[in-house]
C-alpha cells in the first residue's frame, strides 16, 4: 500500500487521500509556484493508525524513502549538527477544519543542531527563537504538557527583558514584545522550557530528530480524535472516520529578521466579493503569529513599500490561483529574506452573502457560467439571508444559550402563558413565550408571538419543529434557565431574574438569550421574496413575473441583484417542484408570493383548536347517531370557511388538505388533570355533574399508552362515522362556492397514515359519493384527486397495492422517519441523541435530515412499485425533511415530483432543486 505521496504526485482532486492542505500543496507545486518541497502521509496511514493504535508496518519505510529524497533536494539532513533541514509536521483533513487539529513546526532541532542553524543562518536570536517555539509546540501538542506553564515562562521573560531595558525604551509599558527578546532571553527560555517538559514528563525533551518526527506524525493522527476536532465536526457534519493526512515540508522561515515574515491573504474580498488585496502581514515572525494576535499585523498592501519584489509576486500567484481555482482563495505564505514562500492555499470560506455575491461576480467576470453559479452557492446559506439578525457588535453577554432550534432574531416582552401572550399581542406589543416545553395547546402562544424559548428538550421537540413550520424564531433546550411558570418568571443560576413584561432577545440562529432589545436588522432578501412570485418548471404554471421590472437592478442592492438573478436561473434548471405546508390563508398567500407552486399539505387539526374545540368534543362525546350528526353539522361552516379562503389564496394551484390525523384525546382535557379536579371536587364534598362525568369517561375511553400507533389517521376516519365525510363535504362546498364565485379551486384530499390498500378504498368510496353528492346539488364541475401519505413503513412496502386507489402519494417522513428507528419522536431527542451523535450512530439527526440509507429505501421502493402499478402517479414529500438541503437532493435523485416544506423554506427547496439538477450530490 502506498501511504506517502511526494507534492509532485498529487493534485486538488486528491483530498480524499491528502486531505485538502496535501492535495492543494501538490497542486500548487505542479503549477510551479514557490511552494518548500515536501509530502503528505494519507488519510488511510491515519485511519489505520487510529483503528490499530499503532503506524501500519510499512509506514516508516515509506517516510525514510520520502525524508532521504527530500534531503537531497535540500541539500541538508533532517536535524543534522552542521547544517540542519528543519520541517514543519502538519495535520490537513478532507475538509477544512481550521486550527481544530495539530502542527508542530521547527521539527529536528536539537540542543546539537541549535548551533548548526545559528551558523547556518548567521543569526543566533533566530536559532534559540526557533528552538524555543519547537519546545513550546512539541511539549503541548506531542507530549500533552499543559500550555498555560510555557506561556507563564514566557510572560516571566518578557516582563524580566523589558526589567533590563532602559528606561526610554520601556515607555510605561509592563512587557516587552516578543520580537524584542534577544538571543540570550531566548536562550535562557529554552532551559526553561526544557525544564518544563522534564518536569511533566519525567522524560528530557526527545534529542532525536527523526524520533521528534514520528512523534510528531502520531501527535497529528491523534488530534482528529481530540475534543476541539469532534465537535467542530458534528457542528459542521463533518463524518467521523474520514481521518487526516499528514504533511512534512521543509521549514522555510519568517522569523529571520526584517526582511522576512510570514500572512494571510484573500484573494478577493470575501465580504463582498470585491477583488484586490485582503490580508495581513507580520514582519519578523513564524506560523500562527499573525493569526494569534500577538503582535499589531500590518495590512498587505504594506508590504508593496516593504518589498515591492516579494509583493508583486505574490500578486501574480493570487491571480494565477484565480484563474486556476476559478473561485475566491485564501492563502498562507512566508517571506525568507525577500523571498516568498507559499505555505498552503484553498477555496476561501466566505459569508452567506459574499457567496451569492462572488458568484455571480465570477459570472461577470467571465469566469464560470451561471449553472456553476447554483452550483457554488448552497440552501443554507440562503436560509442564513432571509432571518433578520442581531446586530452583536457590541458584544452583549447572554444570559442564557440553548439550541438554536429555528434561526432568526425576535425581541419582546417575556411572557409565561400561551392565552396571556395571545392577549398581550393582540394589543400590539411583541412577546416572547417563554415555557419549559410546549404542546398543541401552547399553538395559538406561538403564533401569537415573535419569538420563542424553551427551558427542555431537543432540536425536534415539539417547539422547535413548530417554530420553525412558522418561521418563528426559537431558542430551546436552555437547560441553565429556570422556568417558574406560575410565578411567570425564570431565573439564572447567577440568580438574574426575569419577570414577565421583561423584554429579552432570542437569537435562534446562535441559540442566545439576552435581557433587553438587541438592534435588528431585518433580511433585504426576504422583503425581495416578498415582492415577487415565480415561474415553477414543474408545473408549468406560469406565474406573471413581473420581476425584472419590479427589482430591474434589485434595487441597488447587490446582494439582492445576485440572489435575483441565482434564482431566476434555479427556477430555469429545476425540475423538482416547491409547494409549501400552510394551514392558515396568511401562511398560503406568503408561500405563494415565496414561489410555492401550490400546498403540500394543509392540516386540518389546528382548525380544530381554540373555541371550535369544544364542538369537536361533542363530536367526540356524542353517544348516538343523531347528537353526532348535529354536533358535525355544527362544525360544517366553520371548515367550509377555512378552505374556501385557503383556496382562494391559492387559486389556480393544487392545495393538499390532508384529513384530520391526531388522536382525539389531543382534543380533550388531561386525563390526570381532570381526574384530580373531579377528586378535589368530590373530597370538598360535591358531585360532579353528569356532563363531567361523560367526559371523564370519554377520556379514559380514549387514554393510549401510546398515541402515536393508536387511534389516529385513517383508522380515525373508519371508526368515527361521519367525521371525514363532514371534512370531504366542507372541501366539497368550499370548492363549489369557489367557482362560482368565478375562481379555480383546485383541493386534494389525503388520507393520513395509510397502512393498507383497503383502508384507502373505504375512505375513497366514501369520499367520491360525498363529492358526487355535493355537486350534484350545488350543479357545479367538481374534481378533487385523492391520494394518501406514505408514512407508515407497510404503505411504503405495499404501494403498488395502494396506487391502486390513490391519484397521488405524499411521503410523510416525519412518521416514516418515527416508525423505520422506532424512535419517538418527542421522546429520544432530549434523551439519547447526543450519545448517538458523539457515538457516530447517525452524523446527524434523521429527523434533521433524511436517512437516505434506511428511510430512504422505503421511499425508493414506494417510487419503483407506485408507479408500476400507476405511471401517473404523482409524488411528493411532506414532512419537515422537504426542507432540509441534502434531503432535497435525495427527493429529486429519488425522482419525485414536488416537495413541500414550509413557506419560509420554499426559496431554500427551489435553489436546492436547481442545484440537485446540476449534479450537486
Ligand atoms: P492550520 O491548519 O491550523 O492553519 P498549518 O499546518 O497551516 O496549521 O500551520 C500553522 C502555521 O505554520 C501556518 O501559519 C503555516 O503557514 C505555518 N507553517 C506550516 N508549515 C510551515 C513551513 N514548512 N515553513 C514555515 N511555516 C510553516
Ligand atoms: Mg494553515
Ligand atoms: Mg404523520
Amino acid at each position: 500500500m502506498v501511504y506517502v505521496y511526494a507534492f509532485h504526485e498529487g493534485n486538488k482532486d486528491m483530498r480524499d487521500l491528502l486531505g485538502g492542505k496535501g492535495a492543494n500543496l501538490a497542486e500548487m507545486t505542479n503549477l510551479g509556484l514557490p511552494v518548500p518541497p515536501g509530502f503528505t502521509i494519507t488519510t488511510d496511514a491515519c485511519r489505520a493508525y487510529l483503528a490499530s493504535g499503532a503506524e501500519p508496518a510499512e509506514l516508516a519505510a515509506e517516510v525514510d524513502a520520502h525524508l532521504i529524497r527530500l534531503q537531497d533536494v535540500m541539500g541538508r539532513r533532517l536535524g543534522a549538527e552542521a547544517d540542519p533541514l528543519l520541517v514543519s509536521v502538519r495535520s490537513g483533513a478532507k475538509f477544512s477544519m481550521p486550527g481544530m487539529m495539530d502542527t508542530v513546526l521547527n521539527v529536528g532541532l536539537t540542543d546539537a543542531s541549535v548551533a548548526g542553524l545559528a551558523a547556518q543562518s548567521g543569526s543566533d536570536r533566530f536559532a534559540w527563537d526557533s528552538y524555543r517555539r519547537l519546545l513550546a509546540m512539541f511539549g503541548r501538542t506531542v507530549l500533552g504538557v499543559p500550555g498555560e506553564r510555557f506561556d507563564a515562562a514566557l510572560d516571566a521573560a518578557l516582563a524580566g527583558a523589558l526589567a533590563g531595558a532602559p528606561a526610554t525604551a520601556r515607555h510605561g509599558r509592563g512587557v516587552a514584545a516578543e520580537n524584542e527578546l534577544g538571543a540570550d532571553d531566548l536562550e535562557g527560555l529554552v532551559t526553561a522550557y526544557k525544564k518544563i517538559i522534564l518536569d511533566a514528563t519525567g522524560q528530557p525533551f526527545p534529542q532525536d530528530p527523526r524520533e521528534q518526527m514520528t512523534a510528531a506524525i502520531h501527535a497529528v493522527f491523534e488530534s482528529w480524535n481530540g475534543e476541539r476536532a469532534r465537535l467542530y465536526r458534528r457542528a459542521e457534519r463533518i463524518p467521523d472516520d474520514l481521518g487526516t493526512a499528514v504533511n512534512i515540508v521543509a521549514m522555510v522561515f519568517g522569523n529571520l529578521g526584517e526582511s522576512s515574515g510570514t500572512g494571510v491573504a484573500f484573494t478577493r474580498d470575501p465580504g463582498t466579493g470585491e477583488p484586490g488585496v485582503y490580508g495581513d502581514y507580520l514582519p519578523n515572525a513564524q506560523g500562527e503569529d499573525v493569526v494569534a494576535g500577538i503582535r499589531n499585523t500590518l495590512p498587505l498592501a504594506e508590504l508593496a513599500t516593504r518589498d515591492p519584489a516579494s509583493y508583486r509576486e505574490l500578486l501574480d500567484v493570487m491571480k494565477t490561483l484565480e484563474g486556476h481555482y476559478r473561485d475566491l482563495c485564501d492563502i498562507e505564505f512566508t517571506i525568507e529574506r525577500s523571498k516568498l514562500w507559499m505555505l498552503q492555499t484553498r477555496v476561501g470560506k466566505r459569508t452567506a452573502a459574499a457567496a451569492f455575491r462572488i458568484a455571480v461576480q465570477l459570472v461577470d467576470e467571465g469566469v464560470i457560467d451561471l449553472d456553476e453559479a447554483v452550483r457554488r452557492v448552497s440552501g443554507d446559506q440562503l436560509a442564513q439571508l432571509m432571518f433578520p439578525r442581531f446586530d452583536t457588535s457590541a458584544a452583549p453577554e447572554p444570559l442564557a444559550t440553548g439550541m438554536n432550534a429555528s434561526p432568526g432574531a425576535a425581541v419582546g416582552a417575556a411572557v409565561f402563558d400561551s392565552a396571556r401572550a395571545v392577549e398581550l399581542a393582540a394589543t400590539g406589543a411583541p412577546v416572547i413565550l417563554v415555557r419549559r416545553e410546549t404542546n398543541p395547546d401552547d399553538l395559538a402562544g406561538m403564533i401569537a408571538a415573535k419569538g420563542i424559548l424553551t427551558s427542555r428538550g431537543g432540536k425536534t421537540s415539539h417547539a422547535a419543529v413548530v417554530a420553525r413550520g412558522m418561521g418563528r424564531p426559537c431558542v430551546c433546550g436552555a437547560e441553565q434557565l429556570d422556568v417558574d411558570l406560575a410565578g411567570a418568571r425564570f431565573t439564572t443560576p447567577e440568580g438574574t431574574s426575569v419577570a414577565e413584561g421583561e423584554e429579552i432577545s432570542v437569537d435562534g440562529s446562535s441559540g442566545a438569550v439576552y435581557r433587553g432589545a438587541l438592534p435588528v436588522a431585518p433580511s433585504a432578501v426576504v422583503d425581495y421574496f416578498e415582492g415577487t412570485t415565480c415561474f415553477d418548471g414543474a408545473t408549468g404554471l406560469e406565474e406573471a413575473t413581473g420581476l425584472e421590472e419590479a427589482t430591474g437592478s434589485g434595487g441597488g442592492n447587490p446582494l439582492v441583484e445576485a440572489v435575483h438573478r441565482i434564482m431566476t436561473h434555479a427556477d430555469a434548471r429545476r425540475r423538482l417542484g416547491a409547494r409549501a405546508n400552510a394551514d392558515t390563508p396568511a401562511d398560503a398567500a406568503r408561500a405563494r408570493r415565496f414561489g410555492a407552486a401550490g400546498i403540500g399539505l394543509c392540516r386540518t387539526e389546528h382548525m380544530f383548536l381554540g373555541e371550535r374545540r369544544i364542538l369537536l368534543e361533542r363530536v367526540i362525546l356524542a353517544d348516538d347517531d343523531t347528537s353526532r350528526a348535529k354536533a358535525l353539522a355544527d362544525l360544517l361552516p366553520a371548515q367550509r370557511g377555512d378552505f374556501e379562503q385557503i383556496l382562494a389564496a391559492m387559486d389556480g394551484l393544487p392545495v393538499t388538505i390532508r384529513l384530520l390525523d391526531p388522536p382525539l384525546h389531543e382534543f380533550l382535557p388531561d386525563l390526570t388533570e381532570l381526574s384530580t379536579r373531579l377528586a378535589a371536587a368530590r373530597g370538598r364534598g360535591e358531585r360532579p355533574g353528569a356532563a363531567d362525568e361523560r367526559l371523564l369517561a370519554a377520556v379514559r375511553r380514549l387514554h393510549e399508552a401510546n398515541p402515536m400507533l393508536g387511534l389516529r389517521g385513517v383508522r380515525l376516519g373508519l371508526a368515527v362515522p361521519g367525521l371525514f365525510d363532514l371534512q370531504v363535504r366542507a372541501i366539497a362546498e368550499a370548492a363549489a362556492a369557489r367557482l362560482a364565485a368565478g375562481g379555480d379551486p383546485r383541493p386534494e384530499i389525503m388520507v393520513p397514515l395509510v397502512a393498507d390498500a383497503t383502508e384507502l378504498a373505504l375512505v375513497r368510496a366514501r369520499a367520491e359519493t360525498v363529492l358526487a353528492k355535493v355537486a350534484e346539488r350545488t350543479r357545479a364541475d367538481l374534481h378533487a384527486r385523492i391520494g394518501t401519505m406514505i408514512e407508515v413503513p407497510r404503505a411504503a412496502l405495499t404501494a403498488g397495492a395502494i396506487a391502486g386507489e390513490a391519484d397521488f402519494f405524499s411521503f410523510g417522513t416525519n412518521d416514516l422517519t418515527q416508525m423505520t428507528w422506532a424512535f419517538s419522536r418527542d421522546d429520544v431527542e432530549g434523551k439519547f441523541f447526543s450519545r448517538y451523535l458523539e457515538l457516530g450512530v447517525f452524523a446527524v439527526s434523521p429527523f434533521e435530515s433524511l436517512d437516505v440509507t434506511g428511510v430512504g429505501a422505503l421511499v425508493g421502493t414506494a417510487v419503483a412499485d407506485g408507479r408500476a402499478a400507476r405511471p401517473d402517479l404523482a409524488l411528493g414529500v411532506c414532512g419537515e425533511h422537504g426542507g432540509d438541503p441534502a434531503s432535497i437532493r435525495f427527493f429529486h435523485r429519488a425522482g419525485l415530483d414536488y416537495v413541500s416544506c414550509s413557506p419560509f423554506r420554499v426559496p431554500v427547496a427551489r435553489l436546492e432543486a436547481a442545484r440537485a439538477a446540476l449534479g450537486v450530490e
